[in-house]
């Protein structure tokens, strides 16, 4: 083991995971498709956004200038709604288009005030504006989005408002990833399925239908196996069969220093160290490396550590493999309601309540840390990232991860 990277910073493991990225296929998908998939390029946008200068209110277009002292009466030149096939005529001095909202600003105008701030003469030929005209309720021409800017890069997983903006934007389907499929094998003597009757020091496997559901919210395929026994050769059987179904493994339990923690002795023997424990809380215990090839994540058997360190090691690993780095998960800046235990080496991952109410965003613990209770990571908006070395004092401030 001399020589493999050994309780490394959490850096450090990402600038490892980013040297050994998960190869990754391409598909071409249709709108209807994309929802939590994986952007594999770059898009630009094929056209202005707004295509043209339009209303954002239904009501009047005019000259500004003929508004600023109201009450003003204009004459009523055309009426245009969103998508006319009128061509606006031109808006001269006493002038005003009756406008929808959508339609495009008639040369000439440069102000628009909305219906409920006029009045239009019974005879429907002119209009009373109360108000002087507003020019925000023109939306400028490409003022969201210049024809060939980028909006979306790759590696975006692909959210409710960016498979919006690739309609906006003109793109009927566009090149993803196609899904990784990622095989989670849980292991443990103790380990039986829920709903199966427990036997004497049995517990209810959980970990591999957590990390499943991790797996499909960063946009990829698990396999879920049942789980193994402490046994170094079914255990290697198993690792065969995963890696001859998966594009990437993901192990739970095992990978500490015990006698039977057989997924980091099989992997010292026989496979290939990435690198071997971590300096963060929970979570310490992972591993990283390959299967005769396949990329192989060992991670804690305590269920509140196999999550955060998916969170923390293997979805940045996917986002890195997809995107190059670019894409990171949202953060916030929270400040401490409670003092928090540190540690001058490790980085510190509590699950937080997020308070919103007051002007900061505050956090609170959501009570007892231990690193299988799965209860307090249900209960958490966040987890803290307090560098090593940071007080932990109450009123103090420090980034967290939105779960
Ligand atoms: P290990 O890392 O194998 O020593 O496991 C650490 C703790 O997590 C032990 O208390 C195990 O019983 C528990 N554990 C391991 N794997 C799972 C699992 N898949 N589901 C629930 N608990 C687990
Ligand atoms: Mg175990």
């Amino acid at each position: 083991m001399s020589e493999v990277p050994y309780f490394v910073s959490h850096e450090e493991a990402l600038s490892i995971l980013r040297q050994h990225p998960l190869p990754l296929r391409t598909e071409i998908l249709e709108l209807d498709n994309l929802y939590n998939r994986v952007l594999a390029e770059d898009l630009q946008s094929t056209v202005d956004d707004p295509r043209f200068d339009n209303s954002a209110m239904d009501g009047f277009a005019f000259r500004y200038e003929d508004s600023i002292k109201p009450p003003t009466i204009l004459s009523i030149k055309q009426t245009l709604q969103a998508g006319t096939d009128k061509h606006p005529t031109y808006i001269d001095t006493g002038q005003a288009t009756r406008i929808m909202t959508g339609a495009p600003i008639p040369d000439g105008a440069n102000a628009v005030l909305p219906i409920e701030r006029c009045t239009i003469s019974d005879d429907g030929t002119e209009v009373t504006l109360h108000e002087i005209g507003k020019k925000h309720f023109i939306r400028k021409q490409g003022e969201n989005l210049k024809n060939g800017q980028t909006a979306l890069t790759k590696g975006t997983l692909l959210t409710p408002s960016s498979i919006g903006l690739c309609a906006t934007m003109g793109h009927a389907s566009v090149k993803v990833f196609s899904k990784a499929t990622i095989g989670i094998l849980p292991t443990g003597d103790e380990l039986q399925l829920p709903g199966e009757k427990l036997s004497d020091n049995s517990i209810y496997e959980s970990n591999s239908f957590g990390l499943a559901s991790l797996v499909k919210m960063n946009g990829h395929n698990p396999i879920r196996y049942n789980s193994v026994s402490d046994s170094i050769d079914v255990l290697r059987q198993k690792l065969d069969i995963a890696a001859s179904e998966c594009d990437f493994i993901l192990t739970s339990g095992g990978v500490s220093m015990g006698e039977w923690d057989l997924v980091r002795k099989l992997m010292e023997e026989e496979g290939d160290i990435k690198f071997w424990r971590v300096k963060i809380r929970p979570g310490s215990p992972p591993l990283f490396g390959y299967w005769k090839g396949t990329p192989l994540f060992g991670l804690p058997g305590n269920p509140a550590s196999s999550h955060v360190v998916f969170r923390m090691l293997v979805a940045p690993y996917l986002r890195a493999s997809a995107s190059g780095g670019g894409v990171k998960e949202k953060r916030v800046r929270v400040q401490l309601a409670e003092p928090f235990k540190t540690s001058p080496t490790d980085l510190i991952l509590r699950r937080i309540v997020i308070d919103t109410s007051g002007e900061n965003l505050v956090a609170y613990s959501t009570g007892y840390q231990g690193s299988g209770n799965l209860n307090s990571l249900v209960l958490a908006d966040g987890l803290t990232l307090l560098e090593p070395g940071h007080t932990g004092e109450k009123g103090t401030w420090c980034d967290a991860l939105l779960l």
